[in-house]
């Protein structure tokens, strides 16, 4: 009975000496783990980190990427006017019943024009008149804006002045066509502006100011190169054509082979028209290219000048 005991004994401290040390041998490897668990969990958060970095740079760079990609479209595209000639047919202080006939002369050609609106002859010249501005944008053409009158003493008298004219036209073209505009020309021109302006307000700083809202508002100002000289009955409609003609072989002589033509909303405009297109379509240079008809477009040739009409640094 007594030895039954010891063997019991033996057997329990046996028994649990093993347990112990298993217990203990467990404990030290779930702390082991753990330690391991952490250091991975915070590799895992350094590289979560670096994973985060490398997205950001990638993205930065795309976006660097798309810009200079813009860039390099309109780069092209500007070093694309010094090579192929181009023309740009624009009709100033429209509209009316003439803008119609102008409008059929153009698609009969399969050639785009630029229309520098004025409001009150929009208001003046009745449904017509509406109905031509519709038809602008809806047939393909840019629709930009001239002013609303065409009264320099009221309109470059004060940048506020003008905008209160300049918004009346705004709200007037997107009254009708549902679109806004982005292209200006300014009244007789940037030149003659900031004469009006020294003028009317005693500073040549309200043209200044004017054309920096414009770009800041991100308007385009364009002027043209070429004037036909078509505002006055007086030169009739062999001389217009002579003019564009004559305009349009000089440039290209230049370094922007670009002709920007100024023509009105005349009778005698549209009847110079035809004979117009079909002579600059004929014209060819010695390394035989000929014109290319283009409308203005905001960001386009248009957003050249700026350089020349704001103010100097
Ligand atoms: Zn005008």
């Amino acid at each position: 009975m007594r030895l039954f005991c010891l063997i019991i004994i033996a057997i329990s401290l046996l028994v649990s000496g093993t347990f112990g040390l298993l217990t203990f041998k467990i404990d030290s490897e779930v702390s082991r783990l753990e330690d391991e668990k952490a250091a991975i969990t915070e590799r895992n958060d350094t590289y979560s980190a670096d994973i985060l970095a490398l997205q950001e740079s990638i993205d930065i760079i795309s976006s660097e990427k798309a810009e200079l990609e813009e860039k390099l479209v309109y780069e092209r595209k500007m070093a694309s006017y010094k090579v192929e000639p181009t023309v740009f047919l624009t009709f100033d202080d429209g509209t009316s019943s003439n803008t119609h006939k102008i409008l059929d002369i153009l698609n009969a050609a399969g050639v785009k024009g630029t229309f520098f609106v004025v409001g009150s002859q929009v208001v003046n010249n009745g449904s017509v008149a509406r109905e031509a501005v519709k038809r602008i944008v809806d047939e393909g053409h840019t629709l930009a804006i001239h002013c609303y009158n065409h009264t320099y003493a009221e309109i470059y008298k004060s940048k506020e002045a003008y905008f209160a004219d300049f918004d009346k036209v705004v709200a007037l073209l997107e009254e009708i066509t549902g679109t806004s505009p982005n292209i200006v020309r300014l009244p007789s021109g940037t030149y003659s502006a900031k004469l009006f302006c020294k003028q009317y307000s005693g500073t040549t700083d309200t043209y200044y100011e004017i054309v920096s809202e414009l770009y800041a508002r991100g308007y385009e100002v364009i002027d043209w190169n070429i004037d036909t000289e078509d505002f006055t009955t007086a030169t009739g409609v062999a001389k217009i054509i002579s003019n564009a003609i004559s305009g349009a072989k000089t440039r290209l002589t230049r370094e922007y082979k670009t002709a920007v033509i100024l023509m009105h909303d005349t009778v005698d405009t549209y009847k110079a028209l035809p004979e117009i297109i079909s002579q600059l379509k004929a014209i060819q240079t010695s390394d035989g290219k000929i014109f290319r008809f283009e409308m203005l477009e905001n960001g386009g040739y248009v957003s050249r000048q700026v350089a020349e009409i704001t103010k100097p640094e």
